[in-house]
Parts: C-alpha cells; sequence; structure tokens
C-alpha cells in the first residue's frame, strides 16, 4: 500500500498494479463521494508514474522528479482546476492543455494531467478535450476527477476508465479519525457526535470548531416540537450554517428518523448511543407517512437553492422548519 489515505488502498493496488505490469492506460476518472481525497489520491499516483526508480508500488522520494514534486513543480505534470474567482474550466485552459501533451517530456517518462474538479468544464472545453480523448498522445495520462460524474457529457464519460472510491466503514473512518486526533488533540472527539459524509469532509467539520451540524440539528427539532422554539427562531439558530450542508444534514436526520420508524439502523448517519435514543423518542411520535412527505420538502428546499440564485436561504430555511413544526405539533396533539 501507501494510498494518501487507508480507504484507498484497494485503488491504488489497481492503480499501480497496471502500471507495472505497463497496462496503464491514457484516461481514467476518479470519481465518489466528496471528502474521500480522490485529488491527493491522483497527485500521488502521478509522482509513482513519474518517479524514475519506483520501489514497491511507492515513489523513491530522491531522485530529480520527486523532487521536482516535492518542490511543486514538475514540467510533465499539469493541473487543471478553476482559475481564481472563476466557477468553470474553459476552453482555453484545455488549449493549454493540448499544447501541453504536444510537447515532448522533459524526462521521457509519461505526461501527465489531472482536471479537477472535471465536471465544471465549459462545453467548448469539453468539446476540446475530448478531441484529446479521441486521440491521445502516447505517453499522456489523463486523470479527471469528479464527485458529480453524472454531469459529464456521455461522449467523455465513454472514453475514460471509471474508477470509484468508496468511503469507509465508521469503524474504519472512527479508527481514522482518532489518529488524526492523536496527531492534534485540540480536534474534538468525533465518537460523541452524530456524523454523516466522508472522513475529510468529517475532519473539515471538526476542524472548524462550529460544533457538530447534525447534534445542533437534532437539538432544534426537538426543541420545535417541544414547544420550545418557535419557527423563526429555530431559523435564526441556524442563520450562520452553509444553507446546502444545512439541507442534506435535515434529509440524513429525517431519513434516519423513517429508517428507526421503521425499525431499521440508519444507514448514512453514525450515532452515538444516546443519540440513537433521542431520534428513536422522536421517532415513535411521528408518522411514516408525513415524514417521507417531509422528505419530499426537504428534496424541494435543495432544488430551489441549487436553481434559482436569488433565492434566500433564510427563506427556505423558515419554510423548512415551518413544515416541520406543523407535522411534529400536529403528530404530537394528534
Ligand atoms: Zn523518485
Amino acid at each position: 500500500m501507501n494510498s494518501p489515505y487507508p480507504w484507498q488502498a484497494t485503488v491504488w493496488q489497481d492503480l499501480s498494479g497496471r502500471l507495472a505490469a505497463d497496462r496503464l492506460g491514457h484516461a481514467y476518472l476518479l470519481c465518489g463521494r466528496a471528502g474521500l481525497g480522490k485529488r491527493a489520491l491522483a497527485e500521488a499516483f502521478a509522482g509513482l508514474v513519474l518517479c524514475e526508480a519506483p520501489r514497491d508500488d511507492q515513489p523513491c522520494g530522491a531522485c530529480r522528479s520527486c523532487n521536482l514534486l516535492a518542490g511543486g513543480s514538475h514540467p510533465d505534470l499539469k493541473i487543471v482546476q478553476a482559475e481564481e474567482e472563476r466557477k468553470s474550466i474553459g476552453i482555453e485552459q484545455v488549449r493549454e492543455l493540448i499544447e501541453f501533451f504536444a510537447l515532448t517530456t522533459h524526462y521521457g517518462r509519461r505526461k501527465i494531467a489531472i482536471i479537477e474538479p472535471a465536471e465544471i468544464m465549459t462545453t467548448a472545453a469539453a468539446n476540446a478535450l475530448l478531441k484529446l480523448l479521441e486521440e491521445p498522445p502516447g505517453l499522456a495520462l489523463l486523470m479527471l476527477v469528479s464527485h458529480r460524474p453524472g454531469q459529464l457529457v456521455a461522449t467523455i464519460l465513454s472514453r475514460c476508465q471509471k474508477i470509484k472510491l468508496n468511503e469507509p466503514d465508521w469503524p474504519a473512518c472512527l479508527a481514522w479519525l482518532d489518529g488524526c486526533r492523536e496527531a492534534n488533540p485540540a480536534l474534538p472527539d468525533a465518537r460523541g457526535q452524530i456524523l454523516a459524509g466522508a472522513p475529510l469532509a468529517i475532519l473539515a467539520r471538526l476542524e472548524a470548531e462550529e460544533g457538530p451540524l447534525h447534534d445542533r440539528l437534532l437539538d432544534t427539532l426537538e426543541a420545535v416540537r417541544a414547544n420550545d422554539l418557535g419557527v423563526l427562531e429555530a431559523a435564526r439558530r441556524h442563520a450562520g450554517d452553509d444553507m446546502r450542508e444545512l439541507v442534506d444534514a435535515f434529509e440524513l436526520v429525517v431519513s434516519a428518523l423513517v429508517e428507526l420508524r421503521n425499525g431499521l439502523e440508519p444507514r448514512f448517519l453514525y450515532l452515538p448511543r444516546a443519540a440513537v435514543q433521542r431520534l428513536q423518542d422522536l421517532a415513535n411520535h411521528l408518522h411514516s407517512g408525513r415524514l417521507l412527505h417531509f422528505l419530499d420538502r426537504v428534496g424541494e428546499a435543495r432544488a430551489m437553492l441549487l436553481r434559482s440564485s436569488g433565492v434566500r436561504g433564510s427563506e427556505v430555511l423558515e419554510n423548512l422548519m415551518f413544515h416541520w413544526s406543523r407535522m411534529v405539533r400536529t403528530e404530537t396533539t394528534a
């Protein structure tokens, strides 16, 4: 092994095995949800491909290529990403990439490009890239990185070998987070919180010290149900949260309620024992059908946030809290 992160070990073995057997293709699409370290994996693999004396699937760390990479610049590696203050990868960047591949390699090994996130390429950029994918230069290696591969055009998808990264199970994720905490004792203990998502996304939330989002949301939902908090106050509590993350948290918490209501174990959340009990208490008072209906509202809220740039997050949130309050208060009095 030595992939950048332990949950990438299988993919690393697969890729380094292809390299060792000289069966590496020209184009790969690394996909999987956000927070799995796909970009770090692509860069580490580029380092292995460019190394002049790799040993046991590892770059040597001492050759010219390894030194250039450690210094942050290798003439045979190009990273294509959104440029400052822009939200897309434009055609001029792909044209530069085509010029990059037209030059001979500096060290006789591969020339590698990492495009991340690939789904933000404009249509013109994607069309230009397609020409490159149709007739890749002999030593070209393209690594597209995306957590929304569905947004890539089918012609590009069909020309890349897809490699999907999976998230570790909860025990493995928690063990990794424990290791992070050993290195940084200031980090809060993940085991006492409700967790969701991929390890690096969880770590970023823990480091941000803003308090565990799912726990705070559960507090709010309970307080609204107990009539301790009005709709507007409830919304105000979360005014500082990222709205998309909050809507995702709503979906996961309400999905967990549906699952508990039906005697199932929540699949997408890590729940400490105390949280299971709190959610179970809440679920026992709610009707599955209405919970499912509420999930539709959450879906509508997400669609609104994605589609219209003019929509105010606070209104979407107040609306969700209003529906929550109406549902839980109806159930309680029923
Ligand atoms: Zn090396």
